[in-house]
C-alpha cells in the first residue's frame, strides 16, 4: 500500500495518527504512529526540514539506503513508508517496542558472555549483509540497536542509517568527513585517512567491550583525550573485577576488532569466523 516509488504526497500524513515520543536524535524525533485504516503501529521518524537545511541530502541518502536494503534482512529495520509536508519529512519504520540495547546494558550492568556472544553474532551477520550490499553503516552504537519486542530474547535490529553512504568500490575508502559518535569512532576517521567498512567492525569492537564490561573502552575526561586514546588504540581490560568472568577468547575477539590499522582489522565475515563467534553453542564455561 505504501508509496516508496510514488511522488511525495501532502495528503498521506493524514493516514497516520502519532502518539508518544520514542526517542530523539540530532535532527529527528521518533514517534509512535498508528496507521488509521489498518490499525497497525509504526515508528515514525519526523525530521524538521528547517533543522535539516543544507543537509537534506543526508535524509535522502538514508531513504536511498533503506530502500535498497529494506525488508531484506530480519535484523534491519524496514522502512514502510515515506512522505513529506511543507515542514517535515516522515519515515515510517517497523516499530521496535523493546527499547535500545544501550538501556538494556545500563539496566543489567553488563551481559553474560554467552548472551553477549549471541547478540554480537546476530548483529555482525547483519553488518556482513549490509557490507556485501556495498553499504557502510558508520553509526553503529547501542543507541541505534533496538529490540523488536520487550521479550528478554527479542530480535535485535539495526536502525538509523542516517550517516551511512551507498558506496561502490571506487569511492570506498575515500570518504573523509568527520562524522559519527566519538566513543565508537574508528582511528582512521580522526586521522582523516578515509573510512569505509572497517569502521563498522571497530564500532562492533567497542560495542562488544561495552556489553561485556558495562562501560566503554575509550571513556576519558575530555573529548580530546578520548580521541588520542582511540588513535593510539589505548584501552585496557581493567579494572580487573569487571573482567574476571570474561574469557580470554572474548578479549581476543574485542582486541582484533579494535585493531588500529583498518587494513589489518578483520572484515565482518572474518570476525564471524573468530572462535568466540564461530560456534553457535558457547564453548566456554560461564561462571556466575
Ligand atoms: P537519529 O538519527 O536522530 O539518531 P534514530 O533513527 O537513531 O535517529 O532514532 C532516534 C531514537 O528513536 C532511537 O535511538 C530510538 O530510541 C528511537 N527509535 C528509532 N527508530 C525506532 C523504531 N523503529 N522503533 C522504536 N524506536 C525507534
Ligand atoms: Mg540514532
Amino acid at each position: 500500500p505504501f508509496g516508496l516509488n510514488m511522488p511525495p504526497s501532502s495528503t498521506v500524513p493524514c493516514q497516520y495518527r502519532t502518539g508518544k515520543t520514542l526517542g530523539s536524535g540530532t535532527y529527528a524525533i521518533v514517534k509512535e504512529a498508528i496507521h488509521i485504516t489498518t490499525g497497525k503501529y509504526y515508528a515514525c521518524k519526523v525530521i524538521n526540514k528547517k533543522l535539516m537545511e543544507g543537509r537534506e541530502h543526508m535524509v535522502r541518502n538514508e531513504i536511498a539506503v533503506l530502500k535498497r536494503i529494506s525488508s531484506s534482512h530480519p535484523n534491519i529495520v524496514t522502512l514502510h513508508d515515506y512522505f513529506e509536508t511543507a515542514h517535515n519529512l516522515y519515515l515510517c519504520f517497523d516499530l521496535c517496542t523493546g527499547g535500545e540495547l544501550f538501556d538494556r546494558i545500563c539496566a543489567k550492568g553488563n551481559y553474560y558472555e554467552a548472551d553477549a556472544a549471541g547478540l554480537v553474532r546476530t548483529i555482525f551477520k547483519a553488518v556482513k549483509y549490509i557490507h556485501e550490499a556495498g553499504i557502510v553503516h558508520r553509526d553503529l552504537k547501542p543507541e541505534n540497536l533496538l529490540f523488536k519486542t520487550q521479550a528478554e530474547d527479542a530480535d535485535i535490529m539495526i536502525a538509523d542509517f542516517g550517516l551511512s553512504r551507498v558506496m561502490d568500490d571506487s569511492t570506498l575508502s575515500l570518504l573523509t568527513e568527520i562524522c559519527g559518535t566519538p566513543g565508537y569512532m574508528a582511528p582512521e576517521i580522526f586521522k582523516r585517512t578515509g573510512h569505509s567498512k572497517p569502521v563498522d567492525v571497530w564500532a562492533m569492537g567497542v560495542i562488544t567491550y561495552f556489553l561485556l564490561a558495562g562501560y566503554t573502552p575509550f571513556d576519558r575526561d575530555s573529548q580530546d583525550a578520548e580521541m588520542q586514546a582511540i588513535v593510539k588504540g589505548d584501552y585496557k581490560y581493567e579494572p580487573e573485577e569487571y573482567w574476571a568472568n570474561v574469557s580470554e577468547t572474548a578479549k581476543d575477539f574485542v582486541s582484533t576488532c579494535l585493531t588500529v590499522d583498518p587494513a589489518k582489522r578483520p572484515t565482518a565475515a572474518q570476525a564471524l569466523k573468530h572462535k568466540w563467534l564461530a560456534d553457535e553453542e558457547p564453548h566456554f564455561v560461564q561462571s556466575a
